[in-house]
């Protein structure tokens, strides 16, 4: 997907349609691993580790290791970021899927 590098939008700051910079949003840090949410991997070894040994039965099965599914989306969402060029403000579009995205000179 291509995206022009200047559009016209409606700043909410200015309260009119502004001419506005793209630029790609960058992801606001990594996501953080809870280490014992259901299919983390910390998880599933101290249940495997646990099994058996006096825990009143709430480890009773073993641990699921195989139920994640990886790989099923080829496109990713991609937010864009709209700068005001009048009051620097910027907000964040939310994007549609799509495997390539490229902000366009010119
Ligand atoms: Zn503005």
């Amino acid at each position: 997907m291509k995206v022009p590098k200047k559009v016209k939008k409606y700043c909410s700051h200015c309260k009119t349609q502004k001419e506005m910079s793209v630029s790609i949003a960058k992801q606001q840090g990594k996501n953080k691993v809870h280490p014992m949410s259901r299919g983390s991997k910390r998880r599933i070894k101290l249940r495997g580790g646990f099994r058996g040994a006096g825990n009143k039965g709430s480890f009773s099965r073993g641990a699921i290791t195989k139920w994640k599914r990886y790989g099923a989306k080829k496109s990713k969402k991609v937010n864009l970021k709209l700068q005001c060029k009048e009051c620097g403000k910027s907000s964040i579009l939310i994007g549609n899927r799509a495997k390539k995205v490229e902000v366009s000179h010119s």
